[in-house]
């Protein structure tokens, strides 16, 4: 692996730059940018301060709806939300809105600008279980309105997705862990290597603990396999997570290189055609392999953003189209040696001697199973209610992230928990005011 081959693709603004480009923002009356934003963001307000030099207010109103800018600034589909709205496309070239909420959030963490007052956390104690983009999002809106919150995750390390699963080069692990940092800072206590579900921590013995209410945002962990094809289990097959992974842990220092599972020359397949797929391409041609990606469908149907693909194509990484496999081939060593594909000009052998598999991913049940009464639907995801919002079957246990509504996006997982935290917020506020009265009863 070459040194640099995992350097940040994106670089951010220098301070020019951004006043530069938030000048050109037309103020439009009917800001469409704000339209495409799930979580409401005040982009208008926020490129308008900028364009004024007032970095402070331009924080402070990114931070009222969102705990981690500096991560949506570099992973949102900006493409198509915000910046896919800008009227200025039409004419050109749109407001370059992730690059100018990266800017801003950057700056303010290196200039420590936002020191926001930690309220009391006296209106109740809420677990959160996970410390992906929902989590996170949850502890930290609930934090900020006086709950006293714990994170338990089962990972060494707070982020999931964006510190395991997002590469490094589209994603700085030092910008998720500065922004963690400020949720520490609000008061949110953290767990880690604490897996809800074993060793007797469970969902009860939280509430055993004393928690009002707990918050699963668990992800969704257990990837799809192929076990029903032919070859499924031979060695050099595996998932595209698992890569992510162990490259994530190499860049970090954790592993050597030699349980990287690539090596240069290497042909090598990815099987997907989302965003997993386009990451691990891309890494795998990071670590010198000649990279092909198999999709069973066309181009136009391919799920990743377009950036990601055109990235992708700039990169290296060759595509098969309307290409499935019937059966991984291997040596009799066991190893793969090649995939037997349908392609549009029939059947063929070609030869990989990878296959990383980026087929979706599912919840595990690891919760779900050892708590009574949270029902989730015929593929392991979390029903819950809209009233009071985000809760599940079982009562003062809410849910909200992948786990509920299938893989998405960052930011989608976090709109999710924000409704949710307002949710909980009601939900203790009722118990406590149910219990109040009770002991007023009891006393007269
Ligand atoms: P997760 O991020 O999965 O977090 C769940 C957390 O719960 C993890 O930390 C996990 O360790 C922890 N956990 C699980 N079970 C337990 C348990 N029993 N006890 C304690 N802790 C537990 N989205 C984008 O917007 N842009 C992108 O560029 C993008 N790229 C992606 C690239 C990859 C490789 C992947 C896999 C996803 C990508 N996504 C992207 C999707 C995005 O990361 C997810 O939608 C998002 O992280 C979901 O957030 P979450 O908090 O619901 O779950």
């Amino acid at each position: 692996m070459e040194s640099n081959s995992f350097q940040v693709v994106n670089e951010i603004f220098t301070t020019k730059e951004a006043i530069d480009e938030a000048k050109r923002c037309l103020n439009c009356k009917v800001p469409m940018c704000r339209k495409g934003c799930p979580i409401d963001n005040d982009i208008p307000e926020f490129v308008h301060q900028l364009s004024m030099g007032n970095m402070g207010k331009a924080m402070s109103i990114i931070n009222d709806k969102s705990n981690l800018p500096a991560i949506c600034g570099r992973v949102c589909p900006h493409e198509k939300q915000c910046q896919g709205n800008c009227i200025l496309n039409k004419k050109g070239k749109g407001i370059q809105i992730g690059k100018l909420e990266c800017f801003i959030a950057d700056f303010d963490t290196d200039m420590n600008l936002i020191r926001e007052r930690i309220q009391k956390n006296i209106r109740g104690r809420v677990a959160v279980i996970g410390s992906g983009p929902a989590g996170l999002t949850v502890a930290g809106d609930l934090a900020r309105q006086g709950f006293d919150v714990t994170i338990f995750e089962g990972q060494n390390v707070a982020g999931g997705v964006l510190m395991y699963g997002i590469p490094e080069y589209r994603l700085p692990k030092t910008v998720v862990r500065k922004e963690i940092a400020k949720i520490e800072a609000l008061g949110v206590n953290f767990v880690l290597n604490c897996l809800v579900g074993e060793n007797n921590i469970t969902v009860d013995s939280l509430f055993d603990e004393g928690y009002d209410a707990i918050f699963i945002g668990t992800g969704t962990s257990i990837p799809m396999n192929m076990n029903g094809v032919k070859g499924a289990d031979l060695r050099g097959v595996n998932q595209s997570t698992y890569l992510l992974h162990c490259v994530n842990s190499y860049n970090e220092g954790v592993i050597s290189r030699d349980m990287v599972p690539i090596n240069p020359g290497e042909r090598v397949a990815v099987i997907g055609g989302g965003n997993v797929a386009m990451d691990a391409a891309r890494t795998a041609i990071r670590l010198g392999a000649d990279v092909t990606v198999i999709y069973r469908s066309t181009q136009d149907k391919m799920p990743a953003i377009p950036s990601e693909y055109n990235d992708a194509v700039a990169e290296g990484v060759k595509f098969m189209w309307e290409s499935s496999t019937i059966d991984f081939v291997g040596n009799e060593k066991n190893r793969l040696k090649a995939i037997h594909l349908n392609t549009p000009d029939g059947e063929k052998n070609v030869e990989f001697s990878r296959v990383f598999l980026a087929i979706g991913s599912r919840p595990a049940n690891r919760i779900v199973s050892t708590t009574a009464g949270i029902d989730v639907d015929e593929r392991g995801y979390v029903i819950v209610n809209e009233r009071p919002m985000g809760m599940t079957t079982r009562s003062g246990v809410f849910a909200g992230g992948d786990v509920v509504h299938h893989p998405k996006t960052v930011v989608l997982a976090m709109k999710a928990a924000k409704e949710v935290a307002s949710g909980i917020a009601q939900y203790v506020d009722a118990i406590k005011l149910l219990e109040d009265c009770k002991k007023l009863e009891e006393k007269g």
